[in-house]
């Protein structure tokens, strides 16, 4: 495994990585070889997907979103449903 990822890792993000793989429902080990695959976690789907799949957002420390495009537009369509039925 490259030591990239996990260089990175004895900074700050360990914890909040950890928290991650615990809500995603796998072991740190697992989380980071999915991070070093070029993937990331995605709350609202319950999957890991390419980064390509998020949406670039500077305000946030990775420059991506934490949810990717498709689920992002699901809230957006949601918000904007229930904007126009009320
Ligand atoms: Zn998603």
């Amino acid at each position: 495994m490259p030591d990239g990822v996990r260089a990175v890792a004895m900074g700050s993000y360990i914890g909040v990585w950890k928290r991650v793989a615990t809500r995603a429902g796998v072991t740190l080990d697992e989380y980071l070889a999915h991070l070093d695959a070029g993937e990331s976690w995605c709350a609202p789907c319950g999957a890991f997907h390419p980064l390509a799949a998020f949406g670039l957002d500077p305000s946030h420390p990775r420059g991506r979103r934490s949810i990717c495009r498709e689920a992002h537009n699901r809230e957006q369509r949601a918000k904007y449903k229930a904007k126009v039925t009320v």
